[in-house]
């Protein structure tokens, strides 16, 4: 088990181009850019889509974009180039097909000829006599005259791996040490479609030797196929990459890949987001998510979950990745998250702010936003959450609460309404209008009239923000402005009067 290898470490992220970055392929991409940023190797983004037979750029721009919010920078790839490019696969289809037919030639691969149907009756024949599923290898030592009947027929053949029949194939992976294989156990997978299309197994073997990857860092899914893939290298005679299986991310419960067909939830049953596009809206910070990530199936070591990934990729090696498959702990996310942001330049989050806001509907002022950003940053889990905390302070037009809201614990709707004006009259006494002034009168206005302190306040924020949970509400009269504070205030107590019946009071 070794992170060494005497070649220069190159690692690739060779996602296949579905529209849409899983979490966990971010994932793998980011283990990999640890791994070769770490050995100051270089990192390649090759797009796998030879099974969409086309060449998406939307799909291909939506990857992109998740992968630079990340900020995993490639040093190779579909739009920078490289010197082993190109780096799509749709574009490397003739090079894939010589090889494919270089193992025929050399007897490790052959045509199979069957029709779709043919090959359906072979598999029900090999279910009904309860034998291992697939293909039953008929075509695998045609003679030449055989092979050519079928080729006059017009016949368009697959072509097979011949696979060894006996004997175990020992790949040594980094995490898992040596894994054993049954070769009977094997199917001759087809290595070329008939369409002239290479499968996954062909391509990425072919790629990853003329790219000269030194290291595959790949879902644990991929290693029931692992033999396959030995043995491709093997007929190849080429030297394979050091494969490191990562464990897979499974559902908050443990159960189960994440995936958006079945969508996780956290504790309280809220959907978790499952594309890197999702958590973008959901209002999480890359910096927060690739942390978050690398505590997953990673451990810094000292028992530490929060790290830059400058720490990590100094730290990163592949000892420290666990065999286990590991849970997604929703919970540790939204902590992560909050402290990512408290740690933003109040600049920064300001303009991070701005979107939340406008997606809400809100025209978003530059010199409010940058006041309200200290006073939501301490309170917020995810961006997100300024629009709930201080939506209030975008809104045309004021909406106050009802006023049967008004009225805090232990106090009657008189009370309150009482409180509303005297606290009106104290605070438009004040000299200045400072949060530190408002906060003495109130202090002790409270005191004057009984009240708890935090019972008056809780009065006042709903009469100013309309809400019951807000900003701060000193600091957020006084972005309000005497003026707007005192109307609200008034507004909220002649709304009370209106409830109970009462005139209201003269001022
Ligand atoms: N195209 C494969 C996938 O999207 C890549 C697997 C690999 O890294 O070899 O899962």
């Amino acid at each position: 088990m070794t992170d060494n290898s005497p070649r220069p470490v190159r690692t690739r992220f060779a996602p296949s181009p579905t529209g849409s970055l899983h979490i966990g392929g971010l994932r793998t991409a980011m283990f990999n850019w640890l791994f070769a940023r770490h050995h100051n190797g270089r990192f390649i983004l090759r797009v796998e889509d030879t099974d969409q037979k086309r060449y998406d750029p939307q799909a291909l721009r939506i990857l992109m974009e998740g992968m630079r919010w990340a900020g995993l920078d490639w040093d190779e790839g579909p739009d920078v180039g490289g010197p082993y490019g190109p780096y799509i696969q749709s574009e490397r289809l003739t090079l894939y097909q010589k090889w494919a037919q270089w193992l025929v030639d050399n007897d490790k691969a052959y045509p199979s000829y069957e029709t779709p149907a043919e090959l359906e009756a072979i598999r029900k024949d090999l279910e009904s006599r309860k034998l291992p599923p697939g293909y039953n290898r008929q075509h695998r030592d045609l003679t030449p005259e055989q092979r050519a009947a079928f080729e006059a027929q017009g016949r368009k053949p697959v072509i097979r791996l011949k696979m060894p029949l006996e004997g175990e194939t020992i790949v040594n992976d980094a995490i898992h040490g040596d894994v054993r294989f049954e070769n009977a156990r094997q199917q001759d997978t087809v290595l070329l479609k008939s369409d002239g299309f290479p499968t996954y197994h062909l391509a990425h073997v072919v790629d990853d030797h003329f790219m000269e990857i030194s290291h595959v860092l790949r879902a644990a899914e991929w290693m029931p196929s692992v033999p396959v893939h030995w043995q491709l290298w093997q007929a190849f005679g080429w030297e394979p990459p050091v494969y490191a299986h990562l464990p897979v991310m499974l559902n908050p419960n443990g159960k189960g890949k994440m995936s958006k067909r079945n969508p996780p939830r956290d504790a309280k049953g809220n959907i978790i987001p499952v594309l890197v596009d999702d958590y973008i809206q959901a209002g999480y910070l890359p910096e927060a998510i690739l942390n978050f990530l690398a505590n997953i199936g990673w451990n810094f070591g000292d028992e530490r979950e929060i790290f830059t990934m400058n720490d990590a990729i100094e730290r990163f090696d592949l000892s420290r990745i666990n065999q286990a498959n590991s849970a997604f702990p929703p919970e540790k996310l939204d902590w992560l998250n909050g402290i990512y942001i408290r740690e933003l330049p109040v600049e920064r989050l300001a303009a991070l702010l701005r979107e939340p806001l406008e997606r809400a509907g809100f025209k978003v002022d530059d010199d409010r936003l940058m006041k309200i950003a200290p006073l939501v940053q301490i309170r917020m889990k995810t961006l997100n959450d300024v629009v709930e905390l201080a939506g209030f302070f975008f809104h045309d037009e004021f909406e106050p609460a009802p006023a049967d809201q008004l009225p805090q614990k232990g106090m009657t709707a008189e009370q309150t309404r009482a409180a509303l004006e005297q606290a009106g009259a104290a605070l438009s006494a004040l000299e200045n209008f400072t949060h530190e002034e408002q906060e003495a009168a109130m202090r002790a206005l409270a005191e004057r009239i009984g009240v708890k302190p935090s019972a008056l306040f809780n009065v006042l924020r709903v009469a100013t923000t309309g809400q019951a949970v807000a900003t701060p509400l000193f600091e957020t009269m006084e972005i309000l402005g005497r003026n707007e504070s005192l109307r609200r205030i008034q507004l909220a107590a002649a709304q009370l009067a209106a409830l109970i019946g009462s005139p209201v009071q003269p001022e």
